[in-house]
């Protein structure tokens, strides 16, 4: 068959101070630059596999951040569309999209991308979207796509197969063999769902298994980004079947209400910053690897800066040794370290500049330990391959006090990026020698994706709410516009025997 590649991948939060302008944009144009271990390439390997002919137009990335420039995404938007227009006639499209991105004044900008290929390859081709499970899952995307599946791990540890799986089902449609249909179903709750952990981890497990079941072509659910304050937002059961659209309705229908039931359990019990370093503090001593504590609050991967202070200045303030905090994005200190040299003793003015959600900068008296130039993260994927994300110039800075404030003996030690992005893989301590010895507190800034590196390494794993940007407890979020008829606003918003 011949099929057409691209897409467009950002995730919006609506509250970002930062704006998704055009050179927040990476765009790759061939296959050749893209990372390894990315969908994009289990796309490409799957088509040769097959012998198919794969037209690839463009991929683009903006790291999560605000609304996007109208400007810039109808600019990639026209740009996708001219390559898809090109390479008519097709057989399919496969759109690798994020299913979260809103762009200035259109709320579901997925829906739109599929809506205008669909307009150019008309009813012939088959359209398949795979999507990020942070998703606002739309009645426009179900209208305009063919297939849709959705990324099952928390963390992500499936794109690639998740993209395979697609490209089968795409294949057996053109061929003839199956006829995908959708149903969809609103779960009525909004959160964070980590799948590393229970209930989630049997909940994908049995979602998986039911995939077997005659009939059934995909099961996925959406769990929505509650960051996105658009009318969509919240989580979403997605069910395909082949031709058989009552086996969709009745299965999307069954597993919302599985999910549904869980939602008291499901999710993570994040503790408050002191609290977390009290337990932190606690169990160092008694655990088999570094104790991992996750400022959820200022994940660059849901929108935040990834530069707050807040951690690292109660580390400074309690006087906490054998601590180390990253990435803390801050271009500017950064530069000021690298012009200093290593070996260098200097005072910097660091993070704390995006808002009052990054807190106040810090003045701190610092130790120029070790400059990495092009640091790559690498992201272990549940295939084997790791993704390869890059970081960025880092700088690995020994934090000895606060300027004026007592000295921390033995300091803290901070790593300082300029691509500002979440800690992925164990490179931003390890490539800088900090190891994953029993004893040490490493912060990261990530909200669950680091759990794929660090929860097999981790002596324990701590989840903390810190202040920040993405502050992972929901009622806090200042949702204006989204349905709060779920839960956690409403305690029972499906009651039992009420229809989907
Ligand atoms: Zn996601």
């Amino acid at each position: 068959m011949r099929v057409f590649l691209g897409g467009i991948v950002t995730e919006t939060n609506t509250f970002s101070p930062i704006p998704t302008g055009a050179s927040e944009w990476e765009v790759v144009r061939s296959l050749d630059d893209a990372a390894s271990g990315s969908s994009l390439l289990a796309v490409r390997d799957e088509a040769a596999a097959r012998g198919d002919e794969l037209i690839f137009g463009l991929s683009a990335f903006a790291m999560p951040a605000g609304i996007a420039v109208r400007r810039a995404y109808e600019d990639l938007l026209e740009e996708l569309l001219a390559g898809v227009r090109a390479a008519m006639p097709l057989d399919a499209v496969i759109l690798p999209l994020h299913g979260a991105m809103v762009a200035d004044g259109e709320d579901d900008a997925e829906g739109d991308v599929i809506e205008r290929v669909r307009t150019i390859v008309g009813d012939a081709a088959v359209i398949g979207v795979h999507i990020d499970l942070h998703c606002h899952l739309s009645e426009r995307m179900l209208e305009h796509a063919d297939a849709i599946v959705i990324y099952k791990e928390y963390p992500h540890t499936d794109m690639a197969e998740r993209a395979r799986e697609l490209y089968r089902i795409v294949a057996d449609t053109v061929a003839g063999r199956v006829q995908p249909t959708m149903a969809m179903v609103d779960c009525r709750m909004m959160g964070i769902y980590p799948t590393s952990a229970e209930p989630m981890r049997s909940f994908v497990d049995a979602l998986t298994a039911a995939e077997d079941e005659p009939g059934v072509l995909s099961l996925s659910l959406g769990h929505g980004f509650p960051w996105g304050d658009v009318p969509d937002s919240g989580a979403r059961m997605l069910a395909v079947t082949d031709g058989d659209a009552a086996a969709a309705e009745r299965m999307a229908t069954a597993w919302a209400r599985r999910f549904y039931e869980l939602r008291h359990t499901a999710g993570v019990r994040p503790l408050a910053l002191d609290a977390a370093l009290d337990r932190a503090l606690e169990v160092r001593g008694s655990v088999d690897g570094p104790v991992v504590v996750a400022d959820q609050a200022d994940n660059a991967g849901g929108g935040a800066p990834a530069d707050s202070t807040f951690v690292l200045r109660r580390l400074l303030e309690r006087g906490v040794e054998g601590a180390a905090v990253a990435l803390v994005w801050d271009p500017i200190v950064h530069h000021l370290a690298r012009s200093a040299g290593t070996g260098a003793r200097l005072q910097v003015r660091l993070g704390g500049k995006m808002g009052p959600t990054s807190g106040d900068p810090l003045d701190l008296d610092v130790t120029v330990v070790q400059l990495i130039d092009g640091l790559v993260q690498q992201w272990p994927q549940g295939d084997g391959v790791a993704y390869a994300n890059p970081a960025g110039d880092a700088v690995h800075l020994r934090v000895h006090a606060m300027v004026g404030g007592p000295e921390v003996p033995g300091g803290v030690d901070v790593i300082v990026n300029t691509r500002r992005g979440q800690v992925l893989g164990l490179e931003p301590f390890t490539a800088f020698g900090i190891g994953m010895d029993p004893g040490r507190i490493l912060v990261v800034k990530s909200t669950q994706h680091f759990y794929a590196a660090y929860g097999p390494v981790a002596g324990e794993v701590i989840y903390m709410a810190a202040p920040g940007a993405v502050a992972p407890i929901m009622e806090q979020i200042p949702l204006v516009r989204a349905d709060l008829r779920k839960y956690p606003w409403v305690d029972d918003p499906w009651p039992e025997g009420e229809a989907g």
